[in-house]
């Protein structure tokens, strides 16, 4: 099984994580066009508001 997922972050990352547990074997290719796989969005007030 060959499995091409756009985007990362939570929703993608999430949905690789799911298909790797259920299919040790399937190739899985992560496209994500910002230079971070993943990020804390939700600390991003606390950046912004610099705490
Ligand atoms: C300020 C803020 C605070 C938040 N606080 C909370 C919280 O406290 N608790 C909580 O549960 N949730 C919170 N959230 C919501 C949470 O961050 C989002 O639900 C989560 O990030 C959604 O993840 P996602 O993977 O669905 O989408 P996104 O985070 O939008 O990721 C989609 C990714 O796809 C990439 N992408 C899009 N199009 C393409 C393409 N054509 N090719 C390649 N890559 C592509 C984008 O670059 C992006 O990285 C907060 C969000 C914000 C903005």
């Amino acid at each position: 099984m060959k499995l091409v997922i756009i985007g990362a972050v939570a929703a993608g990352t999430s949905a690789a994580a799911k298909a790797r547990r259920n299919s040790e074997t399937a190739e899985i290719i992560i496209y994500e066009k910002d230079p971070d796989i993943s990020f804390s969005v939700c600390g991003m007030p606390y950046y912004l508001g610099e705490q």
